[in-house]
This record gives structure tokens, C-alpha cells and sequence, in this order.
């Protein structure tokens, strides 16, 4: 096992179990994918689950239901994508999408290991294990953690019907020390469940992807499945709901904010209206950090749309920027590196070019420098490529 750390962190910082919902969105933005084909037109009338593209990997529906104003550019987190703008009518008219109308009672094994393949790239054909992986990898940033907490029941009783379906003997539910209100909940449901077993893990960083957390449970990759509660939220609305998902969680937090907590948003919507009904600043000089602070960007919040690869919006002080120094020849950030790289020859083109697809961009070797020399730089290829 690969020596992993504990991030310092501001314990004052706390995010509440309270979800703020925004479900009511003037309107939604959904950014339309590269080579998709759009199926809507400027005024169709659509329902929540009205297909608005398809691609070779997915059909995209509507969160809302309401009428197609058009097509206008938009930021999605690092780049700006033309999205379809859909108006809301409020009538939260619901469509059920035919080929996903699925009972979770009668549900037939071809179909669902169909189903699972083409939508969530998860096979569980001829596998001994599944994972369910409630960790978030980040301070301050509980999204995964909170799927668990508010769908738990759901959750459990889908990943109980798919060991017996596919004949899995174990299912490991994977939460960090530090969700005590996870664990208790669990503990009181799973006698229920003989074969899920609960496995609490240190409160590391990185513990939480897929080949350290295999790792750290002792499983083998190829006999295990494991999935992220925010993917099994998804399969939860195909299989429970009958649609696609209309919504997703979000963890809001960071010291500039006095109500750290996670919101729940109808996808596409734009970030800043869901935030403006809400958050209590602490400071005016902010900046607003997407997906983490280890591996996330700074991002324009006046733009930014609510979209699946969006989980964490950071509001954090501004602070005066720390010039690096003239590297000490330490080698804490080779030690540090959990995948063996070594960030001093970054900034060679060829060991870049080597490297860049090992490299899990998590941050800690600029996280660890003394000198605060920052490798974000190689990292993002704004040197090298
Ligand atoms: S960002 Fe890349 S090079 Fe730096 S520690 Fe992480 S894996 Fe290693
Ligand atoms: S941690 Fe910083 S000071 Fe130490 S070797 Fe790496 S770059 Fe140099």
C-alpha cells in the first residue's frame, strides 16, 4: 500500500447535513455534446425526461419541463460549449423514457447487464465483489458522502437485488471514520442485509480512488466491480424513477462562506442563481475554486453551469499569492508522489509527455513543497504542449 497522507484542514469548516434544494430554475442551460444529434427545436414543448440529444453513448433529457428558447455558448467549468436553453413552465411535467421502463421486482438479467454496460460502463458479469465507494478525496467536499446519507435505503436495496441477480457473494460499503452519521445509520439497517458489509477507512487523501481503495480492502481489480454513490444515485433514478437524472448534489463550502452545506440542483442550471437565493459570505474578496482544492480550478462563477462533472464549488478567500522559491533539492515532492513520478523533470517535454497519463493530478507534490514551487503548470501542458 502506497503511503497516503492526511490533508490539514480547518476543522471550523463544517459542511451541514441540511440539503438546500433548488429545484425551481427560471431556466436550464444543457450544454450539448461534440457529434451529437439534437433532437429538439427552438419552441418544442418538453417534459422532464424529454430526449433533448443523443450521442453514440447516451440519450440527454430534460430536467424541466417547459419550452426550447435555443442554442446560446455557455461555461462549462474550463470551456464553453453551445447548450440548449429550456424556459420553465413549472409544471413539472414528467415523461417516462420508454427503453429504461424497468421494474426493480421483475427486472431481467440480460436487460439490466445491457442496461448497465452501455449506460454506466459497469459489468457485473462473472464478479465476486462490488464496492460502493462513498469517499470524497477532498477537504471540505462531502458529495459522495451525502448521496449515501439522504438515499441510503435505495442504495442498499439496489445493490442487495444486483448480488442476488448476478450471484456476488460481497458487497462493501466504503465510507471514511469521519462519516460517524453514516455509520450509524448503516449500522441500523444492514442486519438486514447479510451480505453488505460496512469498511470504515482512515481519513486519507486519494484512499478514495478506485486502485487504493482495491488496495487498501485487499480485493482484486478484476473481480471487483466499484461504483461511486453518485453513480449509483444515477442508476437509483433509472431503475427507481423510471428516468434519467434531473438533479445532482453539489458541496458548497470553503472559508470565505458563513453555511457551508450541499445543494441540490436541477442539471444545467446556472451555479450563481442557485447560489445568490442562499450563501452567506464571510468576505467580499473571494475566489471560487471548482471540484476541490487539491485538484480543482479556479472558475468564473457569474458563468458556470450545473453540469455531471461539476461536484464542488470551493469559496475561499483571497489570499495574497506566495511567490515560489529556488528549490531546495528536498525530495519531498518525490516521496510524496503516490504514483512514483518525479515532479522536479515536469518540466522536461519528454518525461512529460512520459508521464502525463499516470499522473492522477492530485496536487501533492505542490500541496507539500516548502518553497511553494507550484507543478500545476506542467501539469495543465501550458509549458510543455
Ligand atoms: S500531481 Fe501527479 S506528479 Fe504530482 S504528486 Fe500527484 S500524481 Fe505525482
Ligand atoms: S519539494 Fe519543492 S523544494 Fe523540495 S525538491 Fe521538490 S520542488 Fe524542490
Amino acid at each position: 500500500m502506497e503511503k497516503l497522507i492526511e490533508l490539514e484542514r480547518d476543522k471550523t469548516i463544517l459542511v451541514s447535513s441540511n440539503i438546500y434544494n433548488y429545484d425551481k430554475p427560471d431556466k436550464v442551460y444543457m450544454p450539448i455534446d461534440k457529434e451529437a444529434t439534437i433532437l429538439v427545436g427552438s419552441n418544442s414543448e418538453v417534459k422532464i425526461g424529454t430526449p433533448l440529444y443523443k450521442t453514440k453513448k447516451e440519450v440527454v433529457t430534460s430536467p424541466i419541463s417547459g419550452k426550447v428558447e435555443g442554442i446560446l455558448k455557455v461555461r462549462v467549468i474550463n470551456e464553453e460549449r453551445d447548450s440548449i436553453v429550456i424556459l420553465n413552465d413549472f409544471q413539472e411535467k414528467k415523461i417516462i423514457v420508454p427503453q429504461v421502463k424497468i421494474n426493480l421486482k421483475n427486472i431481467n438479467k440480460d436487460k439490466l447487464l445491457k442496461l448497465l454496460k452501455l449506460q454506466f460502463n459497469i459489468d457485473l458479469e462473472n464478479k465476486k465483489e462490488i464496492v460502493l465507494n462513498a469517499i470524497d478525496d477532498e477537504v471540505y467536499v462531502l458529495t459522495e458522502n451525502f448521496y449515501l446519507f439522504w438515499y441510503y435505503e435505495g442504495f442498499l436495496e439496489i445493490l442487495d437485488k444486483f448480488a442476488k441477480i448476478f450471484e456476488i457473494q460481497n458487497i462493501t460499503v466504503a465510507i471514511k471514520a469521519s462519516s460517524s452519521e453514516n455509520i450509524n445509520k448503516l449500522l441500523e439497517c444492514l442486519g438486514m442485509y447479510p451480505n453488505i458489509k460496512l469498511k470504515i477507512l482512515p481519513n486519507l487523501y486519494l484512499i478514495g480512488k478506485k486502485k487504493f481503495l482495491l488496495d487498501y480492502l485487499n480485493l482484486e481489480e478484476e473481480n471487483t466491480v466499484v461504483i461511486k454513490t453518485s453513480m449509483l444515485y444515477d442508476i437509483y433514478n433509472l431503475i427507481k424513477r423510471n428516468r434519467q437524472k434531473s438533479d445532482k448534489l453539489i458541496t458548497i463550502s470553503g472559508d470565505a462562506i458563513k453555511n457551508p452545506t450541499i445543494i441540490k440542483v436541477k442539471m444545467g442550471v446556472k451555479l450563481k442563481d442557485a447560489l445568490d437565493n442562499f450563501l452567506e459570505y464571510k468576505s467580499d474578496d473571494v475566489i471560487y475554486i471548482a471540484n476541490g482544492l487539491m485538484g480543482g480550478e479556479v472558475v468564473d462563477i457569474n458563468n458556470i453551469i450545473v453540469t455531471n462533472n461539476l461536484d464542488s464549488l470551493m469559496v475561499m478567500r483571497k489570499k495574497k499569492e506566495r511567490l515560489e522559491g529556488k528549490c531546495l533539492n528536498c525530495g519531498a515532492c518525490i516521496d510524496i508522489c503516490p504514483v512514483g513520478i518525479n515532479p522536479l523533470l515536469l518540466s522536461n517535454k519528454n518525461y512529460y509527455l512520459k508521464v502525463k497519463d499516470k499522473c492522477l493530478r492530485c496536487g501533492l507534490c505542490s500541496y507539500i513543497c516548502p518553497v511553494y514551487i507550484n507543478f500545476n503548470k506542467y501539469l495543465k501542458g501550458d509549458r510543455n504542449e
